[in-house]
């Protein structure tokens, strides 16, 4: 029997996991003492281990205790990029990592990452690395305002950011004092957003989702529509051209994720993730190869399966509950359970904002789907915005 291990036990790893078991691999997930698992509960075994100490110690022969406990898997796989570096170092001593230890390192710092893309001519947002509040200062003088001030690492869903839209934000950043370094970028204003997943294997077969439409509320992912309506044919060709520079770079294995923002037809990319995504959770109700089964086949080096579904999908995330929505979901009930899409929850508890589940819905009118989709987002969370 093969066997993947991943490194998590979230959402994504459980959505993974489901999908292998179809096909017949078997899973571990390595955790941490203090990390929740219940998403991945009789998925595969779950390994606690304490990375720390692990780390400290550094020997081949620490790592080579670790991989028995994975089960001596073929390959190893990320669901997260906050991942110690080290680890999937040291684990590489004894089978695949997929996507390899540099390709996390580039892409989990926001400097790295950025600076990257520069590298490869892949357009970005004007940015400065700044290690200091005159950085900041420098970078004020040199952009203007709105900015966009990013911790380098432990970034997501809008967290440890700060938008500057005045020069008393900017004293506010200063004295809130967070600790640096920062990437910071000039506003971009953008059309809308969007994000390219692509599937490169160990054999270098790549394939590509069309680009996603994505809408985020403060800074978090609130639905997708795919594909992403009237884009120009440039603009697809252009994703693909800069993910496949960022593919030979990295020689790059498994699924990546792409967020860029559209400004006419031109693409400015925002920020790279070497994982699944959900702004493709979509592909999973699509009569296609998903995102996750297309990873799995990837980083096992089989064929690539199809990306490409017959029209439009979307899907709505359902977020925990107080602050950002107007219902309390614990978990599915009659009245989540519309019949105009499917229905994916991740077995966690409800925390606010966080991720606990999502709703696929498709149509083959676009028109449609979009009053589906924005049906769907109004009532879990009372908004109509579409911005
Ligand atoms: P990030 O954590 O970089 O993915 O940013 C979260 C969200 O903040 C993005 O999806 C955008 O909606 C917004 N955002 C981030 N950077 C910029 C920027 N430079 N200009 C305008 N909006 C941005």
């Amino acid at each position: 029997m093969m066997r993947v291990a991943v490194i998590g036990g979230g959402q994504l790893a459980r959505m993974m996991a489901l999908n292998g078991l179809r096909l017949g691999l078997q899973f571990s997930f390595l955790v941490e003492p203090d990390e929740s698992t219940q998403c991945v509960d009789n998925l595969g075994e779950k390994v606690v281990w304490d990375l720390g100490e692990l780390l400290n110690d550094g020997s081949e022969a620490a790592f080579h205790d670790l991989f028995n406990a994975l089960g001596r898997p073929q390959v190893i796989t990320v669901e997260k990029e906050a991942v110690p570096v080290d680890l999937l170092r040291g684990l590489a001593q004894f089978t695949a990592v997929h996507p390899n230890p540099d390709s996390v390192y580039q892409t989990q710092h926001r400097a790295r990452e950025k600076q990257l893309l520069s590298r490869l001519s892949i357009p970005t947002a004007s940015f400065k690395v700044a290690s200091t509040f005159a950085d900041v200062r420098a970078a004020y003088a040199e952009f203007g305002l709105p900015l966009f001030i990013k911790a380098v690492e432990s970034g997501y869903d809008g967290k440890n950011q700060w938008q500057i839209h005045s020069v008393a934000d900017l004293e506010s950043f200063e004295r809130e004092s967070p600790a640096g370094p920062w990437v910071v970028e000039k506003h971009v204003r953008f059309d809308r957003e969007a994000s390219l997943i692509g599937a490169r294997s160990a054999s270098g077969e790549t394939v590509f989702y069309p680009l996603t439409e994505n809408l985020h509320r403060r800074g978090i992912l609130i639905r997708s529509i795919a594909p992403a309506p009237n884009l120009g044919a440039d603009t697809e060709r252009n994703a693909q051209d800069y993910m496949q520079r960022l593919f030979a770079e990295l020689n790059y294995v498994g699924v990546l994720a792409m967020e860029c923002f559209v400004c006419g037809d031109d693409l400015l990319v925002n920020e790279l993730a070497p994982r699944v995504h959900n702004s493709g959770h979509w592909t999973m109700d699509a009569g296609i190869c998903s995102q996750f089964e297309n990873h799995l086949r990837a980083i096992m080096d089989w064929p690539l399966g199809n990306t490409q579904p017959n029209g439009p999908k979307g899907m709505v995330n359902i977020l925990g509950s107080r602050d950002l929505t107007k219902h309390q979901p614990r978990h599915p009930g009659p009245s989540w359970l519309s019949d105009a899409g499917t229905f994916h929850w991740y077995n966690k508890t409800d925390r606010p904002g966080r991720k606990l589940g999502h709703i696929n819905i498709a149509h083959e009118d676009l028109a449609t789907l979009q009053t589906l989709l924005a049906a769907q987002d109004e009532q879990l969370y009372g908004e109509t915005q579409t911005k």
